[in-house]
């Protein structure tokens, strides 16, 4: 057997193997370490290796999906090792021939199909990436997204600088790359910097006309000329998925839609960084509260809620598509009662789309029918009761098809289906009775036989003038019959022996069975398996129609989970007080009182107000002389007082608006953007070798090379990392750039004041700060953006406001009061010999003895004795000597 085992588990290097013994998956060697150490389950040994002791730890059958879960979530792939023969076969090849074993799956985290082991709200997609050379020797990378949780597959080809941006917009749960790709050093690490485990593709799927033969033979299809135009990378791309499907799903075949060409132009370009650190579906820690998605989610259903972060990942850049869905938000903010209704009707519509791709790789479930019969019928009903409610264009071509919905299927289900069946097929137990005469007819003779057998017990005691006769059942006699052991004896003997044949003595018992007993059994059993079968052949032809009427199941699953998504946005429009935003093709960007949506909601829970903010960085009206471009908006003001935000914010909107979704703002004017681009805030890359700055200047350059007059730039402090001098003559430069040659729209917020004064030369810049007001010498904020810059930075009194030590902040006042009167020109050496050491304006409560004084006379205080106006002296002069 561990020949046997050895020889599996080199063709799956990679793979922790789940071995099938009995009831058990077992694992051995080091994969047994890693398992038991994972799963925290014990790691025991069995036989020797090479001498030594070989480790082990086992998975029972019934809990294997739990232990997979949790294996894959680690990041694990695991091997499924299944017996194919029954041990009897085996047998008959000699007593010590080892039972057939195959991998008939390998589990991997982007290839998941079950319910147990997927995200209810998350897709669950795994992107197989190759690259070949264009005619001018470039990389061109072909990448295809397969979910073959729902069949969704997409190809998209893009150059090396727009990888980043399109893989992290798919998000996939796994990497499948050519080994050429892995073999080249800094792409390799690139792709393991998203977080999801990569794999190797291994064996190349072959490229060109193989590649293409091999989709053909996948979708039976002829030619790909139905596909749409296919790029050559992307066929390779797809070609290459097919395989890895191959290799993980062994004989079973996903249910895939025909590839679709992702043409990323038509979508809002957003890089990996700017979406990274605007939040989107998860904060730069990796958690999803507080993420905006955590706010935007009001969907009912979990496929709903898939297609909303799929809507969130791709802003659409199509005006008419955008102003499509605006509308149909609009109609649903208006009928509030028919949001209702139709949100209460989606309440537990169950998941059609993954359902139907169990079921199209056979290891769906009598739930998933059920599934099947009670998405159909929301989808026709929710159909209806859209169509009557004369919905805008977008629903009404939905709301048609799900209100035609052929329910045939459906209904059969509800007549054939229990209304709650199980989750596993193979014990029956899910067709209703009189549905189907033959099982009926097997199951009453199985039941009917199960009641003769416990009327018997009566019948048999008569006989031996008993009533101490049990009749019990066990894996090993079957039925049989259990006396104690007196009774036992006189079984034994006739006449009673005649009826009663003695099978086993037991301590005080013995058991006996009796022909008729015997012959019901075979009866109960038969007609057990008889049930059993009718049902399974029941069940596959319900799964076989299931899968014939699969494109149209899809379509009626896509179309509520859109029906799902847009009430969901109507929703939150309507209780977070969002509004329509118009978004047109000009260039103008006129945000009215927005809000951070995710900073807001914060703030409400802790029962504080958002301080809602104006923007306009619209294309001022074009004098003759100049070329049209938006407004450079350069942001001042201390840390704190609310410029991310307020930076962030503006991101946010256009990411909402161009979804499709209603706005945090009171009014909000939109020219169409083409790509946002937003550096706020770099954090260092050491893995990388890149240093803060570094970070910060790459960036920086991917927004000058890249970004045009349709974009939208977010620069949170450029140049910080680095001398003043140089990191302001940084930021000098890279403005005038964004003025002179980009002509973006742009919010710039910065901490270099001398920026402020550039509004003197270039004209479409303006000046905006946060407002902050002194009180008792500390900085209060209004978090209020006004216009003009901000006068001075407040940096000393918010680091007070940190918990700085008093005398940092003492100290720190004096050198900025010195620095501020000698003009900050004075060379700095002078000012270190002008101004008096730090160790001698060390204040009074940072001496021990001082400290110890004061603390001594608190020790002396005895409150039980004190009168009110004692305690108050008291405290108003402890209070005194600890501001020495
Ligand atoms: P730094 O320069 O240190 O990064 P900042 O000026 O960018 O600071 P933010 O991080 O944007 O400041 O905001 C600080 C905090 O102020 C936020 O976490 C939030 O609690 C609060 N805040 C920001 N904007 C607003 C607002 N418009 N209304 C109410 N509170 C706000």
């Amino acid at each position: 057997m561990m020949a046997q085992y050895m020889e599996i588990k080199s063709a799956h290097q990679d793979c922790l193997l789940f071995y099938r013994m009995g009831d058990f998956y077992e694992l051995f060697f080091t994969d047994a370490e890693i398992a038991s150490k994972c799963l925290g389950i014990v790691l025991t040994k069995r036989g020797k290796h090479l001498g030594d002791d070989i480790p082990m730890c086992g998975v029972p059958i019934e809990r294997a999906e739990e232990y997979l879960q949790r294996l894959i979530r680690s990041g694990h792939r695991v091997a499924v090792c299944e017996q194919t023969e029954d041990p009897a076969e085996a047998r008959k090849r000699g007593a010590k021939s080892v039972v057939r074993r195959e991998v008939v799956r390998i589990v991997t985290p982007g290839t998941l199909t079950e319910d147990q082991l997927l995200e209810p709200g998350r897709a669950n997609l795994f992107v197989a990436l190759v690259r070949q050379r264009d005619n001018s020797s470039n990389w061109r990378f072909g990448v295809a997204a397969v979910e073959i949780s729902t069949g969704d597959f997409d190809v998209f080809e893009t150059d090396l600088d727009g990888l980043p941006a399109l893989l992290a917009r798919l998000d996939p749960r796994e990497i499948v790359a050519a080994d050429a790709i892995l073999g080249d050093e800094d792409l390799s690490r690139m792709l393991s910097d998203f977080g999801a485990p990569v794999a190797p593709l291994g064996r190349s799927p072959g490229e060109g006309d193989v590649a293409r033969r091999g989709l053909t033979e996948y979708f039976g299809v002829a030619t790909l000329d139905g596909f749409g135009s296919l790029t050559r990378a992307e066929i390779n791309a797809a070609a290459a998925a097919l395989s890895y499907i191959e290799r993980t799903q062994k004989s079973s075949r996903p249910r895939l839609s025909f590839p679709r060409h992702g043409d990323i132009g038509k979508s809002l370009q957003i890089d990996a960084s700017t979406r990274a650190s605007l939040e989107l579906h998860r904060t730069m820690a990796g958690a999803r509260a507080r993420a905006l998605i955590s706010v935007l989610d009001r969907t009912m259903t979990s496929a709903g809620a898939r297609m909303l972060s799929s809507w969130l990942a791709t802003p659409l850049r199509d005006l008419d598509k955008i102003v499509a869905r605006h509308d149909a938000v609009a109609f649903f903010v208006t009928d509030a009662n028919l949001r209702q209704d139709i949100r209460e009707r989606l309440k537990g519509v169950p998941d059609l789309t993954r359902a139907l791709a169990r079921i199209a790789i056979d290891r769906g479930g009598p739930r998933d029918l059920a599934a099947l019969r009670e998405g159909l019928f929301a989808a026709q009903d929710c159909g209806r009761i859209l169509l009557g409610a004369g919905p805008p264009a977008l629903l009404s071509t939905t709301a048609a098809f799900l209100s035609g919905v052929d329910l045939d299927l459906a209904e059969e289900l509800a007549v054939a289906l229990e209304p709650s069946p199980p989750l596993d097929r193979r014990a029956g137990g899910f067709i209703q009775s009189g549905f189907n005469p033959s099982l009926d007819e097997a199951r009453s003779l199985r039941d009917e036989s199960r009641r003769v057998v416990a009327a018997l017990q009566g019948r048999y005691c008569d006989l031996a003038e008993t009533r101490q006769l049990k009749i019990k059942q066990n894996n090993f006699l079957g039925f049989f019959i259990e006396a104690p052991q007196a009774q036992g004896e006189r079984l034994l003997r006739p006449p009673l022996n005649e009826t009663f044949i003695h099978r086993q003595t037991m301590a005080g018992a013995m058991r006996f069975s009796t022909n008729e007993l015997a012959e019901l059994e075979g009866r109960i059993a038969s007609s057990a398996d008889e049930a059993v079968t009718i049902e399974k052949k029941l069940f596959d032809d319900f799964a076989a129609r299931a899968q014939g009427a699969s494109a149209q199941i899809e379509a009626a699953a896509k179309g509520l989970a859109a029906v799902d998504v847009l009430a969901a946005l109507a929703e939150i429009a309507v209780q977070a007080d969002w509004v329509r935003p118009r978004v047109d093709d000009g260039l103008d960007f006129e945000i009215v009182g927005g809000r951070h949506p995710v900073v807001e909601a914060a703030l409400r829970s802790r029962g504080e107000a958002f301080v809602p903010n104006d923007c306009d960085l619209g294309a001022p009206v074009k004098k003759a002389s100049s070329a049209p471009g938006g407004k450079i908006a350069v942001v001042t003001g201390p840390n704190m007082a609310g410029k991310s935000t307020f930076l962030r914010q503006n991101a946010l909107i256009v990411i909402l608006a161009q979804m499709g979704s209603f706005v945090p703002a009171k009014a909000a004017k939109i020219g169409l953007i083409d790509r946002l681009f937003s550096r706020v805030g770099a954090s260092d890359d050491l893995a990388r070798g890149r240093s803060t700055f570094m970070v910060e200047m790459v960036e920086t350059a991917a927004i000058l090379n890249q970004a045009t007059q349709k974009s939208l730039i977010i620069l949170d402090e450029i140049g910080r990392g680095t001398a003043t001098y140089d990191g302001l003559s940084i930021a000098w430069a890279v403005m005038e750039h964004l003025h002179e040659v980009n002509r973006s729209r742009a919010l710039f917020a910065t901490h270099f004041h001398e920026l402020t004064h550039l509004g003197q030369r270039l004209t479409r810049l303006v000046n905006l700060c946060m407002r902050v007001t002194d009180w008792n010498g500390d900085v209060v904020f209004l978090h209020e953006v006004a216009r003009g810059a901000a006068d001075r930075s407040y940096g000393v009194q918010v680091a007070k406001l940190a918990g700085l030590p008093r005398a940092v902040i003492a100290r720190a006042k004096e050198i900025l009061a010195e620095l501020e009167r000698t003009d900050r020109n004075v060379p700095v050496e002078r000012l270190v010999s002008d101004l008096p050491l730090f160790a001698r304006s060390e204040t009074a409560s940072t001496n021990p003895t001082e400290t110890a004084a004061v603390l001594q006379a608190l020790a002396m205080l005895k409150p039980d004795e004190m009168t009110p106006r004692e305690a108050l002296e008291a405290l108003y002069a402890l209070k005194a000597a600890a501001n020495d």
